[in-house]
């Protein structure tokens, strides 16, 4: 029988041998009857310091003679028989379509690819490898692609990225997705750590590894192919036409266009595509030596190689907004990722070592519907809009990224740099980012700031370095779908993925990817 064993302590130079012996141990049986033995999950109880621990939960096998009731924390795992998805009877005219090479798109187009449905998916941005000399140039020389940046192009927003997976969902699927990342490249402990990240240099591989298995199964993806315009008649999808004018017939097409496709937006409001305003987040990147959040999590321990570079996560909820940290990189870069010109948008990126000299965080504030100034429901784009200009402004208007060393921001005076230097991946401008952002934001921000140090010793270092703007960490929009997922009122498009407003993050954007192919199948015949 296979068993689930959890709660195994161990300290930071634990070796697979002494987990399995542990493992022995609590099942009162001897080494050799344990077969198949397995880490199912890693991570790190950094409560007390010094005495940081790793808590493991193994897997393996046993004879089933063991005696396992009044075992502690041990529990025999069933084999959960998936249910099968039988294909629905509606025809498809044509081949399901899919808009966008995101974690939700790419997902989405493998489990049809997977299921025989030879989806079509279209992706505006190039390829991975081409799309990567695209960013270095825009990162070099500030002259910016629309349509291969860091938002758009293989992969979607987070091929450049940190590459946590972690998520707040609890759905089946996300072991799938860990599962599938791992079968295209991603290191194995991906499948088992408690916080797993992949990286954006393992992340390029992944991508285009997914890519070629949708197109060995049938599928075909095309790049530098926007989806231009959607044809809609009788409350029926009927097709797509692309940037190059070619018409593409299909009852069945996929939103999964990601949160900054704002021309797209526009587009499919023009078309009578429903929409609704939604709250998210606007602030800065915040970075400090990764030292210091080190020797804050870690103590005396810090820069044992089984920690790596810490990472913090704070939020402080006021009566109207929360400030938090968002989307933390530990050893990471903070990344231009505009997708428009005239802008500046800050994200942050690291490698799987992380391994650089600061930790950056996004440092944000809730913003809703209340403060976009209008009901339209495009109203929170044109919200992002001005903050991104504004930032454009501060910098210099010559696509310098404003920065802040925090005991300035503080005290709303633009000063120098500190000892904190900005790894922004173009050029920089001592600006007040007290400009770029409303003063309900930045007084929020003010608030959180010695609270978080109190959290987080030295978070409130007078050297950290803010960097503007960030305004990009979720959809302004939502466009409703019914139970069946498809968007209210329109037959056939389904609207998925983070930029339609069903997911936040790499993995939950994955997740309603294969929601919606899975509900694709249930609904339409081979
Ligand atoms: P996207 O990934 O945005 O993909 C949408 C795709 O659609 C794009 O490739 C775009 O080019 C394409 N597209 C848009 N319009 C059209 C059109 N008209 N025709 C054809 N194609 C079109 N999340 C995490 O969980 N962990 C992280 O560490 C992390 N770090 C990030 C770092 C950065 C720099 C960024 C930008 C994001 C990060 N994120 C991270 C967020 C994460 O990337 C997104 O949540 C996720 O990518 C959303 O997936 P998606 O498939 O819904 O949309």
């Amino acid at each position: 029988m296979k068993l689930l064993i959890s709660n195994i302590i161990a300290g930071l130079d634990a070796s697979p041998g002494e987990l399995r012996q542990q493992a022995a141990k609590r099942l009162q049986i001897k080494l050799e009857n344990i077969s198949d033995f397995k880490i199912v999950k890693q991570s790190i109880d950094a409560r007390k310091k010094p005495g940081i621990r790793l808590v493991y939960s193994v897997s393996c096998q046993v004879d089933h003679s063991v005696r396992i009731s009044g075992t502690k924390d041990v529990k025999i795992l069933e084999e959960v028989e998936e249910e099968a998805i039988l294909p629905g009877s509606k025809p498809v005219d044509g081949r399901p379509l899919i808009i966008g090479t995101g974690p939700a798109g790419l997902f989405c187009g493998l489990v049809l690819a997977q299921y025989g449905y030879r989806p079509i998916v279209l992706e505006r941005g190039r390829q991975v490898e081409e799309r990567s000399k695209a960013v270095e140039d825009y990162w070099k020389t500030g002259k910016l692609d629309t349509e291969t940046n860091v938002q758009f192009g293989e992969g979607g927003a987070g091929t450049f990225s940190d590459g946590k997976l972690t998520t707040r969902i609890n759905d089946r699927r996300c072991e799938k997705v860990l599962e599938e990342f791992c079968s295209f490249g991603a290191p194995e402990e991906m499948s088992y750590k408690a916080k797993p990240h992949i990286g954006t240099d393992n992340l390029k591989k992944v991508v285009a590894n997914m890519r070629k298995e949708i197109e060995r199964l049938g599928g075909t993806v095309l790049f530098n192919t926007k989806a231009a315009e959607v044809t809609i008649r009788n409350g029926r999808i009927c097709g797509v036409v692309t940037c190059s004018g070619e018409a593409i017939e299909t009852n069945v097409v996929v939103l999964a266009i990601g949160h900054s496709a704002r021309d797209t937006f526009q587009m499919l409001y023009d078309r009578g595509v429903p929409f609704q305003q939604k709250p998210f987040s606007i602030g800065v990147r915040i970075e400090h030596p990764q030292e210091l959040i080190n020797y804050a999590q870690y103590g005396e321990a810090s820069g044992h190689p089984a920690l790596g570079a810490a990472d913090y996560q704070l939020f402080l909820k006021g009566t109207q907004r929360t400030a938090y940290s968002f989307c933390m990189c530990p050893g990471g870069i903070v990344v231009a990722s505009a997708s428009e010109p005239q802008s500046i948008v800050t994200n942050g990126m690291s490698e799987f070592s992380r391994s650089r000299e600061n930790a950056n965080s996004a440092l944000v504030v809730s913003v809703g519907p209340a403060d976009f100034g209008t009901l339209h429901p495009l109203g929170g784009i044109e919200f992002q809009r001005k903050w991104e200009r504004l930032a454009f402004a501060a910098g210099g208007s010559n696509n310098s990224a404003p920065v802040q060393r925090l005991e300035d921001f503080m005290d709303s005076r633009t000063g120098g740099l500190g000892s904190v230097r900005p790894s922004y991946t173009g050029e920089t401008r001592c600006a007040d980012i007290n400009l770029c952002l409303p003063p309900y934001v930045t007084d929020c921000m003010k608030q959180a700031i010695p609270y978080f140090d109190r959290k987080l010793k030295g978070f409130g270092l007078k050297d950290a370095l803010l960097t503007g703007v960030e305004t990009r960490t979720s959809s302004p929009v939502r466009i409703p779908r019914n139970e069946q997922l498809e968007c209210i009122g329109i037959e056939g498009l389904y609207p998925c993925g983070e930029g339609a407003g069903y997911a936040g993050g790499i993995v939950s954007a994955a997740v309603d990817g294969i929601k919606v192919a899975e509900q694709i199948v249930r609904t339409y015949r081979l």
